[in-house]
């Protein structure tokens, strides 16, 4: 049974002492989290809102992919996520789409994700807080000591011998000085962000098949909808709900929204407000235009938050390209693969070979000390994130993190420093594929 004694427990309520932070609680904070403690780090997970899950929970009934690789099991922390999501039953997660872009992965239900998330981090002891933003790092000269979060209280200080940024936003290695890049190189364009949405009352077979089938159609509609003065989105995909007759529908953003800088307020509340509409007239057009197991839908509920796919970037000891995707580039130092295909969302789609290497020095910023940057905010080109930016894989970048920085604690060394062959015989025996 549920105690507050035994949360309290996990949950640091004053400045404490960590052997690993992991600062952001996404897929790759998850993945190091996780790993961190299963490695037999005292770890503690900071996450700024009130969930654990990143854009899965974010946004309703969004399929994380790659957690599973043609129906194959993806070993690791993988295993444990899908295993105890999956013990819920159908209403907690679901197959997704199989395609090149999607792989196997599940759909997910968003209140599901979070509470099996706490039940995987109370397993391993791992301490956790939300509502807790990391706003700064303290520092020894070019070493990370500790980071700096925020509550209505005021600012509290957690030291730790190593920290994750799992941030998605790299706030912690910008905060520490790291190099950081944002957005596509010629033009510094940044992929779509997305104000997801769900639908009640749809008859989902019937939409689904009319789309399968008529997917032309349902386009020129939209344009359609368009020219008549509709707020309408740049693309929409659909994902089955977990619930009945629920439909997840994922988007591009307004039409003429233009580039949205994801680190800018100013523009996240124009992404809001057009969201908001794009949302709101979907439904009106699907219900005037008699849309196949649309005609009685209802807007159940927008996502959390505008869903960011890309800010910034590590510039680390190595920054991963798309040509390392395309032609497969093997590294000494790998340390997770990614699957799947280039997806920039429209700016850019193509294909890579799925299962490339990620090497440890891509999570590894120059010069700073004490630091590991995983998730979307990795050191990679735009189109060398956007290879494989799927949740599965940032998982698995962030299982490579936490598993270091629990061993770069034990061993007493800085990340720099760290044996990788070491630290790739203990990821094999966790069961993660390189
Ligand atoms: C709209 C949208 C749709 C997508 N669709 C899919 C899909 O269908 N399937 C799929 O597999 N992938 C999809 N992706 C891609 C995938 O979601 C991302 O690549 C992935 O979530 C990145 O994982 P992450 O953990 O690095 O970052 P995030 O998921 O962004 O998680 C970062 C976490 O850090 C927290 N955080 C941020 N700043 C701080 C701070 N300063 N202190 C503490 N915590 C902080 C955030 O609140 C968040 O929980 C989509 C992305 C978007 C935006």
């Amino acid at each position: 049974m549920l105690k507050r004694e035994d949360l309290d427990e996990l949950i640091p309520p004053s400045e404490a002492a960590y052997d690993v932070i992991v600062a952001g609680g996404g897929p790759a904070g998850i993945g190091a989290a996780l790993a961190a403690a299963l490695n037999g780090a005292r770890t503690l997970l900071l996450e700024a809102r009130s969930f654990f899950g990143g854009v899965a929970t974010v946004a309703p009934w969004m399929p994380m992919n790659r957690l599973l690789l043609d129906d194959e099991r993806r070993g690791g922390v993988h295993d444990l996520f899908v295993d105890r999501i999956r013990a819920y039953g159908a209403e907690a997660s679901l197959p997704g789409r199989t395609n090149m872009i999607d792989g196997d992965g599940l759909n997910i239900h968003p209140d599901y994700l979070q509470l099996v998330t706490f039940e995987l981090l109370e397993a391993q002891q791992c301490h956790y807080r939300l509502y807790s933003p990391v706003t700064d790092v303290t520092m020894a000269g070019d070493a990370v000591r500790g980071v700096v979060a925020r509550s209505k209280r005021g600012l509290q200080c957690f030291t730790a011998a190593v920290v994750v940024d799992a941030t998605g936003d790299g706030d912690v290695a910008a905060a520490a000085g790291a190099e950081m890049v944002q957005g596509r190189e010629e033009d510094g364009r940044s992929m779509p962000v997305s104000l997801v949405f769900a639908l009640s009352n749809v008859d989902v077979e019937r939409f689904l098949g009319y789309l399968a089938h008529k997917r032309h159609a349902f386009d020129a509609l939209l344009d359609t909808a368009f020219e008549e003065g509709f707020a309408v989105a740049a693309w929409y995909s659909f994902n089955r709900g977990t619930v009945p007759d629920v439909l997840g529908v994922n988007n591009g953003a307004f039409r003429t929204i233009g580039n949205i800088d994801g680190l800018e307020a100013s523009h996240l509340t124009v992404a809001q407000r057009m969201g908001i509409q794009v949302a709101v007239d979907f439904v009106r057009l699907a219900r005037a235009k008699s849309i196949p197991g649309l005609e009685a839908c209802a807007l159940m509920r927008v996502g959390a938050d505008v869903g960011v796919r890309d800010t910034r970037r590590l510039v680390g000891e190595y920054v991963l390209t798309v040509e390392d995707a395309r032609n497969g580039t093997e590294f000494d130092d790998v340390v997770a693969r990614k699957y799947g295909a280039i997806d920039a969302n429209q700016l850019y789609i193509g294909e890579m070979v799925s299962g490339f290497a990620y090497p440890y020095r891509s999570l590894l910023p120059k010069r700073i000390d004490n630091l590991l940057v995983a998730g979307r905010c990795g050191s990679a080109t735009f189109l060398g994130h956007a290879a494989g930016k799927s949740m599965g894989n940032m998982m698995a970048l962030g299982q490579a993190a936490g598993t270091a920085a629990a061993l770069c604690s034990t061993e007493a060394v800085t990340p720099r420093k760290l044996d990788v062959g070491h630290l790739q015989a203990v990821l094999r025996r966790m069961g993660a594929r390189l």
